[in-house]
């Protein structure tokens, strides 16, 4: 179960209705998870680390490919065997069966209740018909609080933060329009004010998430808001200047994801090339080739990428950039997958992540002709990765005997025999690590959630080993 709260040990609260929280899913789905938890701790329920001693159970699904909406429904069963009382919400939660009426509910008839994503309120409605609120509420002994920010799951020092709902794109292998809906951006001063809480509550690196990153405030033809008391514009721009500002004074790190190759990505790499956000941009660009990429129907699929990275490495050199690839999509040529090959070799993407196709039930890609045998498309991701990863360590290699900053994750006995840490080319849990030595001074110590200086020494894998100093 993700849970990070433990029991208080005031006697109030431990007759307090207590609920247990299982997250699955993506980092969207685990900041939906985040709204629930601090409306639940606001309004004084306690949460339980086990099924048995929870009054009822939440569980946040996925939906996204077979395999996640497989754990999800593992999940709901246990939860059910292990406590009876569940209430389902994410995206899973809103899938449709085949012969019509609600898939979880279909499957899990006794589910107490059942949501889709984003959708905090209904879950709250739900908890309070079948877990009445206690009478006081004791916010004060939630930890891992935000202030406005609210509760967290990630560590204390990095931190999510959506800035959008939903998706006006309609990719044909893509069902989370239909999951989540429509982009709707979250006004300007809300985002900044969360920033802001996150920054003093001690956030070191803050990351910036969405469906679509670039594409924030075009749902409100970028509204003027406000944000401490000045007009700024609901835009990337500038929400991505403005936490540059927000997290200098703290010495954190801002991280964009999901950013799509639209011309005006040039003005936000401008500002990776002053140091205001990490340069890391993650792109997922999915395929190169214009045929497969209009199949796909992408954002951005008529744009010239490989010159577009180029200039964006021209004006920012220390540039790293991540994407997601997806080979033998219905009807790839093999033609077409040898473009791929060469983007990758010519693009030198730092990181990349590859998914042989598989089909997404109620995805439109599934009606496409000449879908390829699984075999093949298992075979293309593996010659993928193999480029991939020669690309991936020829430019980890480039990085030994330089000097990075590195961001401590975890540190046993204060670093004294080694400790974990990433680098502004590594976000947490997709990329690669720092592995860090033991100091060579006796004096120095690691922590968690500070940053260290570190000389790269060597290369393992994915990984970097280096030596702080
Ligand atoms: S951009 Fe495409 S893949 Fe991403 S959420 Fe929107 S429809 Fe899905």
């Amino acid at each position: 179960m993700t849970d990070t709260l433990s029991p208080p040990a005031d006697p109030a609260a431990q007759s307090a209705p207590r609920v247990g929280f299982v997250s699955l899913g993506c980092p969207k789905a685990l900041t939906d998870s985040e709204l629930i938890l601090t409306q639940l701790s606001a309004e004084g329920y306690q949460t339980s680390k086990t099924y048995a001693g929870a009054d009822l159970v939440i569980v946040n699904t996925c939906g996204f490919i077979d395999e996640a909406v497989k754990e999800s429904l593992d999940t709901i069963a246990e939860a059910l065997a292990d406590n009876g009382r569940v209430i389902v919400t994410g995206c899973l939660g809103a899938k449709t069966a085949e012969g019509g009426g609600n898939l979880v509910k279909s499957l899990h008839p006794s589910v107490l209740a059942v949501t889709g994503p984003h959708a905090t309120q209904e879950v709250m409605d739900a908890v309070h018909a079948n877990l009445p609120k206690p009478h006081d509420p004791f916010v004060d002994l939630v930890p891992q609080s935000f202030g406005v920010a609210g509760i967290k799951l990630t560590p204390r020092h990095y931190a999510y933060l959506k800035i959008s709902e939903g998706c006006n794109h309609r990719c044909t292998f893509c069902i989370i329009p239909s999951m989540r809906g429509d982009l709707v951006s979250r006004p300007i001063g809300d985002v900044l004010k969360e920033a802001q809480a996150l920054f003093e509550g001690g956030v070191k690196e803050l990351l910036v998430i969405s469906q679509d990153t670039s594409a924030y405030g075009v749902d409100v033809q970028y509204r003027t808001g406000f944000w401490n008391g000045k007009p700024t514009k609901t835009r990337t721009l500038e929400l991505v200047r403005a936490l540059g500002e927000l997290a200098a004074p703290h010495g954190a790190w801002v991280r964009l994801h999901y950013v799509y190759p639209y011309p005006s990505v040039d003005d936000i790499v401008a500002l990776m090339a002053d140091g205001l956000v990490l340069p890391y941009l993650d792109v997922p660009f999915q395929h190169s080739h214009p045929d497969v990429l209009r199949r796909m129907r992408r954002p951005a699929s008529g744009e010239r990428n490989l010159e577009r990275l180029a200039r964006w490495r021209e004006s920012c050199p220390q540039l790293v950039v991540r994407s997601t690839f997806i080979a033998g999509f219905p009807g790839e040529t093999e033609e077409e997958f040898e473009h791929l090959l060469d983007f990758m070799r010519q693009a030198r993407i730092d990181r990349a992540g590859c998914f042989a196709y598989s089909p997404v039930e109620g995805a439109s890609a599934n009606a496409l002709p000449d879908p390829l045998p699984q075999v093949l498309r298992q075979q293309r991701r593996e010659r993928f990765m193999a480029v991939a990863e020669e690309v991936s360590s020829a430019k980890l290699r480039e990085r030994v005997g330089a000097t990075m900053q590195v961001l401590v994750d975890s540190a046993p006995a204060l670093g004294r025999k080694g400790a974990l840490g990433r680098s502004y080319a590594d976000a947490p849990e997709i990329d690669g690590v720092v592995r860090l030595l033991p100091p060579e001074k006796i004096s120095k110590t690691l922590k968690v959630g500070q940053f260290t200086q570190a000389r790269i020494v060597g290369t393992e894998g994915h990984d970097l080993l280096a030596l702080p100093i």
